[in-house]
């Protein structure tokens, strides 16, 4: 499963599942391309592209 770094401190970190389709829901009306979380570790503010969030999902639940 890949995860997210954060730029400013190196933390990797994922998102949970649940946090993973709130960012994908947001970002399904395409207004935004990128979803923006806060590091667990610094709290600085880490973006994700919406590819790498696809990617992260897991395979076998693209219906809907
Ligand atoms: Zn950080």
């Amino acid at each position: 499963m890949r995860g997210v770094r954060c730029q400013r401190c190196g933390h990797m970190f994922s998102l949970s599942r649940a946090q993973l389709e709130i960012a994908l829901e947001e970002l399904a009306n395409g207004e935004k391309s990128h979803y923006t979380l806060e590091c667990p570790r610094c709290r600085h503010i880490v973006k994700v592209a919406r590819h790498s969030l696809e990617r992260m999902r897991p395979r076998g639940e693209e219906r809907g």
